[in-house]
C-alpha cells in the first residue's frame, strides 16, 4: 500500500510538533508542502524530494503529492498548525477519492493549531467555548463569512480569527471588527499572536476597540474573548466558572 501523510507541523517551533510528525518526516521519501512551510521544517528536508510551490498552487501540489505516493513513494504532505484546519487534509481526501487511487493510503497527523497555539502564548482566553473562523474570502463567499461573524456576537463566543489580513484584502478585519461590536463591548479584551513560536513572535493584548490600532498581518491570528474575558498581569484569561 503506498502511503500519504497528510502532516500538522504546528505552529512552527520543533518543541510544539509532535513525536508522531516528527517521525513521518523522517522516515518518508518526499515531503510536499507550501515553500513557507518547507523552510520551517529545514531539519528534515536533507535527501529528501521536495514537492514545493507557491500560495495558490494547492490543488496542483496535492495532486503531485498524490502521485508521487502512488508510484510507490512514501509522502509527507506538510501543513503548518493542524492540517485538517485551514490545510490541506481535505483536499488529499478529496483527489484520492476521486481519482484511481485505491492503492494510496491517507494518514492525517494532527498538528497544534494556531488557536491553541496562540492561546497559550497569550494565556488562557479558549477556556469556554469558542469558534475558529478564516476571513479569507478566496474560498469562501463573503456573505457567509459574515454571517458567521454575526452567530459569533449573537453567541456570544470566544473568537481565534484565521487569515485577518492579506494585500488582496486589507480592509476586511476593519468590517469584521464592527460587527462583532454590534454585539460585543468595546472593552472586550483581544490577542493579538504574530509567529507563535517563531522567529519573530510577537504579542499584544489590546480591546475590540482598539485592535485596529496595531500591526495585523497575515501571519497573525486574534482571539477575541466573551463577555467574561479578562487580562490581568500580562494574562487574558476567559473563567471556566469554577467558584474561587
Ligand atoms: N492549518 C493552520 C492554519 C492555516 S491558515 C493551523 O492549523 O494553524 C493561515 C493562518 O494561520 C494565518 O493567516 C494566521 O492567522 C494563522 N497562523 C499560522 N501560523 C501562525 C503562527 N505561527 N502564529 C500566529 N498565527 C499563525
Amino acid at each position: 500500500m503506498a502511503k500519504l501523510y497528510v502532516v500538522g507541523i504546528g505552529p512552527g517551533g520543533l518543541d510544539q510538533m509532535t513525536v508522531q510528525a516528527q517521525h513521518v518526516l523522517k522516515t518518508c521519501d518526499a515531503i510536499a508542502g507550501y515553500t513557507r512551510y518547507i523552510t520551517l521544517i529545514k531539519d528534515f528536508t536533507e535527501g529528501k524530494e521536495i514537492i514545493k510551490n507557491g500560495m495558490r498552487s494547492e490543488v496542483e501540489r496535492c495532486k503531485t503529492a498524490v502521485e508521487t505516493a502512488h508510484q510507490g513513494k512514501t509522502v509527507a504532505m506538510v501543513s503548518s498548525g493542524d492540517s485538517g484546519v485551514y490545510g490541506m487534509a481535505g483536499l488529499i481526501l478529496e483527489i484520492v477519492q476521486q481519482g484511481d487511487y485505491s492503492d494510496v493510503e491517507v494518514e492525517i497527523v494532527p498538528g497544534v493549531t494556531s488557536a491553541n497555539a496562540c492561546a497559550s502564548v497569550l494565556g488562557a482566553p479558549l477556556m469556554h467555548d469558542y469558534v475558529t473562523i478564516s476571513l479569507s474570502d478566496w474560498l469562501t463567499e463573503r456573505s457567509l463569512i459574515d454571517k458567521r461573524l454575526h452567530a459569533i456576537g449573537q453567541g456570544d463566543f470566544i473568537a481565534a480569527i484565521y487569515n485577518p489580513r492579506s494585500k488582496a484584502r486589507p480592509t476586511i478585519i476593519d468590517e469584521a471588527r464592527d460587527i462583532l461590536l454590534q454585539y460585543k463591548s468595546a472593552d472586550t479584551p483581544v490577542g493579538l499572536v504574530k509567529n507563535a513560536y517563531r522567529e519573530g513572535q510577537q504579542v499584544v493584548l489590546t480591546t475590540l476597540g482598539e485592535m485596529l490600532d496595531h500591526e495585523i498581518g497575515m501571519l497573525t491570528t486574534i482571539i477575541v474573548g466573551n463577555a467574561q474575558t479578562y487580562i490581568k498581569d500580562g494574562k487574558m484569561i476567559t473563567p471556566r466558572g469554577y467558584g474561587l
